[in-house]
């Protein structure tokens, strides 16, 4: 039996990161992990460090986030290829009522410290000549970015164990029960961990744990659509996406330093998480190109050479579940990200370790008390 100050159940960005910064404060972690750290949805992302567009609230949560982002380098002592190059939101002209709604959250979002500049006619053909003539208007980020999440997670794992968090990899939890003041978890191979508290950050599995532990979650787990075309000459700069309510309508891209574009968003497949798969589905990749080609026709003409999916979980309001447990002492859960997890990420590590070693935060996690699906 091994005893820590932490276990943490789950080994993606939110895992890793939250052992990373636990690390910092001098907490004794156990990071359990049923495959390999990042390899689910941390690491099958289209990477976007989007700030704009999130819930106002969640705004000093993505803050936070960024400046580690910017740092990352230096503080994990390895490149997860962070780029601030920028990030763009268009709408179509079938919804002129989307322009008042960015300069309206424009407004709100400079209140936060994000400055986004609205661009139309002239100044938006002008900078971004590539976009297709239903756009009729763009916010656009200059400190928002993109990195790669293949690199993300992992790289937070390791600057975790450098500190000395215990990270177990092909361990999955199986069950968790207090015993006096400690939680004692079980794996499938039969080890025993113990600690005072435990930290779920299981991703699209969260709602099954914490069902589990007393406190159900109503959950949904899909498989958003991903694509990459054939390299070209490097050209844009900015991660650009699609605002609108319709989900077929929701696609975005960026291109990376090697030239290929990812293509992310449209229709989204369901998952199958007790099998840890999810597929995509073609006539998604349809979906997602016509789409791509309203936002930028040029890029019709490219060769898709890969799709891939990952497993995601959504909760009905789209927000995630981040906080101490309703019921129990020395439980907490950051899990249901409903698509927007990657950004925020090392905020929500770095917010988890500050709540769980000092029993307070200054972000603001009323909204994601598990509690509010109780009393719905
Ligand atoms: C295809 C796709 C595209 C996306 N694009 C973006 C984007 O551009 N921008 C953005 O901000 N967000 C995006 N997201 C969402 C983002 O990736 C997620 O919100 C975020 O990565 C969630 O991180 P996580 O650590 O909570 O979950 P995960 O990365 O899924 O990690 C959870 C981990 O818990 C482990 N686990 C589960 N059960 C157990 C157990 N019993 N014992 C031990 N370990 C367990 C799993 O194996 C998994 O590794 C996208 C998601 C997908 C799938």
């Amino acid at each position: 039996m091994s005893r820590s100050d932490v276990i943490i159940v789950g080994g993606g960005l939110m895992g890793c990161s939250a052992a990373f910064f636990l690390r910092q404060r001098g907490r004794s972690v156990t990071l359990l992990e049923t495959d390999l750290v990042g390899r689910q949805a941390s690491g099958t992302n289209f990477g976007n460090v989007r700030r704009q567009g999130r819930p106002i609230d969640q705004l000093p949560l993505a803050n936070r986030a960024i400046e580690t982002w910017r740092k990352a380098k230096e503080l994990l002592g390895s490149d997860v290829e962070y780029l601030q190059s920028g990030h763009m939101r268009v709408c179509y002209r079938d919804r002129p009522e989307n322009v008042e709604k960015m300069e309206q959250y424009a407004a709100d979002a400079r209140q936060m410290g994000l400055d986004l500049e609205i661009l139309t006619g002239n100044a938006l053909r002008a900078r971004f000549p590539f976009l297709g003539p239903e756009v009729l208007a763009g916010s656009y980020s200059p400190l928002d970015g993109h990195a790669n999440p293949r690199l993300a997670s992992p790289a937070f794992a390791r600057a975790a164990k450098r500190l000395g968090a215990e990270i177990h990899e092909n361990t999955k939890m199986v069950s968790a029960e207090k015993i006096g003041t400690d939680w004692e978890v079980r794996t499938e191979d039969g080890r025993i961990f113990r600690a005072p508290i435990l930290l779920i950050t299981a991703g699209a599995w969260g709602d099954k744990i914490a069902a589990q532990l007393g406190e159900p979650v109503p959950f949904a787990t899909l498989a958003p659509t991903m694509s990459v075309t054939e390299p070209v000459p490097y050209a844009i700069a900015p991660a650009m996406g699609v605002m609108t309510p319709v989900e077929k309508e929701t696609v975005y891209f960026r291109q990376v330093a090697r030239g290929n574009i990812i293509l992310g968003g449209s229709t989204r497949a369901i998952s199958y998480p007790d099998l840890y798969r999810a597929y995509v589905l073609p006539q998604n990749t349809v979906s997602q190109l016509q789409q791509i080609r309203r936002l930028a026709p040029a890029l019709g003409k490219l060769n898709i050479i890969r799709v891939w999916t990952g497993i995601e979980g959504y909760t009905p309001d789209s927000l995630p579940v981040m906080g101490p447990s309703g019921k129990e002492s020395g439980l907490f859960y950051a899990f249901g990200f409903s698509g927007s997890g990657f950004q925020i990420g090392p905020g929500v590590g770095e917010t988890m370790a500050e709540l769980i070693d000092t029993g307070k935060t200054d972000i603001p996690l009323a909204g994601y008390d598990i509690r509010r699906f109780a009393k719905a």
